[in-house]
């Protein structure tokens, strides 16, 4: 029998924004302290998941599932759990399927461990960021090293297969030296998944008032660009693909959930702040008027946890705006996205072929087998090198 509307996306985002302070740099959506509206939020997104689930008619479980924040391991782990439930009622979540759990090291306790495993989560983002103690107190995280390598001793013992760590690098006043150490010391511990972002200066953070106020200089850009490469190639050698520019896995560990993003794929975005890329029919049947000739549309709830949830509890979705994505839109995104993976963009008209090969001239890129890829010199300019394929 033929489902009566449209398919859902098979993967969601579903945001947790509680944390237990502000980091400096930090510009996601999230809301410090708020134990007292931990319930409440779970219902809250228990019923914006109902609301979108009404809308789809051809149910395909969900493939994969990545809660973050925020720091979703506040969450106390029975929290957590229904949670998990609600998804798998509402969406469903196929066997096999990837569910990662965004985690702050002084969350990771034994018993919460093993009850986010047996809850569901296959796989845990660790925010490890560094393992230098000065710099830790310098990003104002809760944790220092000990307890990070602790965090990954106590997932390793309750079960975790799939473990990646996060890193922060081109940290202002601290040496190359101490990044590559840390990046060392963790290989020592096996991670499936490594991803090392560059700290990034975002409006709005504290860290962007320090820095116009001059009380913080930002590292220059070669002295960062040499520490991003001095990790890329310490982990080729130690045998991680390079598969995406901050990411990095062992053979079969590619994050799934983010390559649906890099992919410039369909997905849910539930709870506070999250976004979503829909295909039309849904978005209309969830009720927007999207435009003839629209080819996909992104939609966002709102950023303030109290606004999320006066909203939801009133009108069962969350949503603060949307907007529609146009073909040549699309078409941008497909480059942007396309250069940062290794397997680079096809090549489908005579006037990407040209392009490329001016390019190519200029080393930015190298054209193998049909496909465009950046060259070092390329990814470093990489959204000129973008733009000027898209046309
Ligand atoms: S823990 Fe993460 S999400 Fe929370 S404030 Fe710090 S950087 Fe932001």
């Amino acid at each position: 029998m033929t489902p009566a509307g449209p398919a859902g996306p098979r993967a969601l985002y579903l945001h947790v924004p509680f944390c237990e302070r502000l980091c400096p740099y930090c510009d996601f959506a999230v809301h410090v302290g708020g134990a007292a509206l931990h319930r409440r939020y779970v219902d809250a997104v228990r019923s914006e998941l109902e609301t979108v689930a009404a809308a789809v008619a051809d149910r395909r479980p969900l493939t994969s599932v990545f809660v973050g924040g925020g720091t979703p391991s506040r969450l106390p782990a029975p929290l957590l759990q229904r949670l998990l439930e609600a998804v798998g009622s509402a969406l469903g979540i196929a066997g096999g399927a990837e569910v990662t759990l965004e985690a702050n090291p002084s969350d990771v306790v034994p018993a919460a461990a093993a009850a986010w495993l047996a809850a569901g989560v296959t796989r845990v983002s660790l925010g490890v960021q560094s393992l230098d103690d000065d710099v830790l107190r310098q990003l104002g995280r809760a944790h220092d090293a000990a307890a990070a390598l602790g965090a990954i001793r106590v997932l390793r013992e309750a079960g975790l297969r799939h473990l990646s760590c996060d890193l922060i690098y081109a940290i202002p006043g601290r040496p190359a030296a101490s990044f590559a150490a840390g990046l060392e010391q963790l290989l020592e511990f096996h991670p499936e998944h490594l991803s090392c972002y560059e700290l990034t200066v975002e409006p709005g953070t504290r860290l962007h008032r320090q820095v116009a106020r001059g009380l913080v200089r930002p590292l220059a850009p070669a002295a960062a660009l040499a520490q991003h490469w001095g990790a890329v190639d310490r982990l080729q050698r130690a045998g991680y693909d390079h598969y995406e520019v901050s990411n990095f896995a062992r053979p079969g560990e590619r994050c799934r959930h983010n390559l649906v993003y890099w992919r410039g794929g369909l997905y849910w975005g539930i709870g506070a702040g999250a976004h979503g890329h829909l295909p039309v029919p849904l978005a209309r049947r969830l009720g927007l008027e999207v435009p003839a000739g629209t080819a996909s549309v992104r939609l966002w709830n709102h950023r303030a946890t109290p606004r999320y949830l006066g909203q939801v509890e009133r009108d069962g979705h969350g949503r603060a705006g949307w907007e529609g994505v146009r073909r040549d839109q699309r078409r941008l995104e497909r480059w942007l996205l396309g250069l940062r993976r290794p397997e680079g963009v096809r090549l489908a008209t005579a006037r990407d072929r040209a392009e490329a090969r001016a390019l190519a001239v200029a080393a930015l890129v190298t054209v193998v087998g049909g496909r465009v890829r950046v060259t070092r010199r390329g990814a470093e300019l990489l959204d000129q090198v973008a733009l000027r394929l898209a046309g």
